[in-house]
């Protein structure tokens, strides 16, 4: 995954810090998009404004995201958190 593509990230997440919960990759209107969204618990209206991150801003606030990067368009994930650790299920 080329580390400057663009993701559009949930305000929660983006402005409040929230946890990542949904990862949904779509097929990518734009060259410069990877396709990835990501969003916090909410999942809802009040996610938007979206912001606009690179693949790269992303992966630093959550390294886990890493790990599912690659997949294709069309994948959605959710991630769980548990005392143990937090993992990417496949949804
Ligand atoms: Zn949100």
């Amino acid at each position: 995954m080329y580390p400057t593509l663009a993701v559009l990230v949930c305000q929660h997440i983006a402005v409040e810090g929230a946890h990542i919960c949904y990862a949904i990759r779509s097929q990518p209107i734009r060259e410069e998009d990877s396709g990835w969204q990501f969003l916090c618990s909410h999942r809802s209206a009040e996610c938007s404004p979206v912001r606009i991150w690179a693949v790269e801003e992303i992966v630093r606030y959550d390294p886990d995201v890493l790990k599912i990067i690659d997949s294709p368009a069309g994948t959605s994930f959710f991630k769980t958190t548990t005392s143990t650790g937090s993992a990417f299920q496949k949804i």
